[in-house]
């Protein structure tokens, strides 16, 4: 049957019924009952996302590889995630930047279905954190849905950083990665070269994979990137006409390690100039402006990114598979 959709429940309970009403359609023989069931269940999701059941397979799915829901900034998050999937936006992930916000991102990650997380110590945020709090780190990386170690990385954008503290957290959740088998999501601003070197130093723990997200340097150092295994990943500032680095740089990699993120509610694309918050809404024109610079359509895009974020990111393959 020609049902390739997949469900997406706003709440555990909703979860429950779907569940049982998919088992039920597994378990159906006679013809009647599954065409009944398949008519019910594809109507129930165009309900869920606004749509004629007719438009269902031209639904595209968009990943937000890289955005931070436990942020305060949304109101409802209930409505925030509805819209979401109205918009085709149906693979968030919403990532930690200390304890009690990884903390926060699993429990949005346990609720809703489309959204999965991250949990690490962010460079700009060390001052509050321990290397104790690793351990809660480590923890939260067994959940099913925790998918890599993030964000973590360096930021010199800040005159009195601590470079040196910075270098020994990013170094230790890094060995922690290498450890747990675990992809990782790297934020960097204002030291490209001291993260090259860095990652270099330590290429030995990159086994698993990591993503630049946000990626804002050159096009030029995109190979060295590249030859460490990179994936990169742009949001809201390569929409912009004007900004012609990102642009370039999306235009030198190779669209096998290309994805999309908002890194909202920052960084609203340029539709939205100037607007708080941004959201996971603005995918679809983020995607669009990726596809038109590789001269790809915006379906294959979504897809091809789909792809990539799974293969850096297996346990998000895992779970669409348990879905299944
Ligand atoms: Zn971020």
């Amino acid at each position: 049957m020609p049902y390739n959709y997949k469900i997406a429940p706003i709440h555990s309970a909703e979860a429950k019924v779907f569940a049982n009403l998919v088992a039920l359609r597994e378990d159906v023989t006679s013809l009647v009952p599954l065409i009944y069931l398949e008519y019910y269940l594809s109507s129930e999701i165009a309900r869920r996302t606004e749509r004629s059941e007719y438009d269902l397979n031209d639904l595209y799915m968009y990943t937000d590889i890289h955005c931070h829901l436990n942020l305060k900034d949304y109101g409802s998050v209930d409505e925030l995630i509805q819209s979401c999937l109205n918009s085709g936006v149906d693979r968030i992930v919403t990532v930690g930047f200390d304890v009690p916000s990884s903390e926060m991102c699993k429990n949005i990650a346990e609720w809703y279905d489309q959204v999965y997380f991250t949990a690490g110590l962010h460079p700009t945020e060390l001052a509050r954190c321990s290397f104790s709090d690793l351990q809660r780190i480590e923890e939260l990386c067994a959940h099913p849905k925790c998918i890599g170690i993030g964000e973590i990385g360096l930021d010199y954008h800040y005159p009195d950083t601590d470079k040196e503290r910075q270098h020994q957290f990013f170094k230790a959740q890094l060995e922690l990665a290498s450890k747990l088998k675990m992809p990782v999501q790297i934020h960097s601003r204002d030291c490209a070269e001291d993260t090259l070197n860095f990652l270099k130093a330590n290429r030995a723990l990159l086994a698993n994979g990591f993503l630049l997200h946000c990626y804002s340097y050159s096009p030029e150092m995109v190979g060295d990137f590249l030859s460490l295994g990179a994936y990169f990943s742009f949001g809201g500032t390569s929409t912009f006409k004007r900004s012609k680095k990102p642009r370039r740089a999306i235009a030198a990699i190779p669209v096998d390690r290309l994805l999309t993120e908002t890194d909202s509610p920052y960084l609203s694309p340029s539709s939205a100039f100037g607007q708080f918050p941004n959201t996971p809404r603005s995918i679809p024109e983020i995607t669009r402006n990726m596809a038109e610079i590789k001269g790809i359509g915006e379906r294959e895009m979504c897809y091809v990114v789909r792809d990539n974020a799974e293969r850096l990111f297996p346990k998000l393959k895992n779970e669409s598979a348990n879905k299944k």
